[in-house]
């Protein structure tokens, strides 16, 4: 969370999507249910080798 005097509780969340490896957890284990999650990459989500 980070301070932001435009925001109406003055915090906003600051993702960095560039470390997201698709895992989902965020939508299963959030406790409000308001992540809504959807793959990249067209709809089809990555394709990792190896995994
Ligand atoms: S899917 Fe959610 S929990 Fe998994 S890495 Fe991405 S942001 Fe984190």
């Amino acid at each position: 969370m980070l301070d932001d005097n435009s925001a109406p509780n003055g915090k906003r969340i600051s993702l960095n999507p560039s470390n997201c490896v698709h895992c989902k957890t965020c939508d299963i284990e959030d406790p409000y249910q308001i992540i809504t999650w959807v793959p990249p990459e067209g709809g089809g989500g990555p394709n990792y080798d190896g995994m």
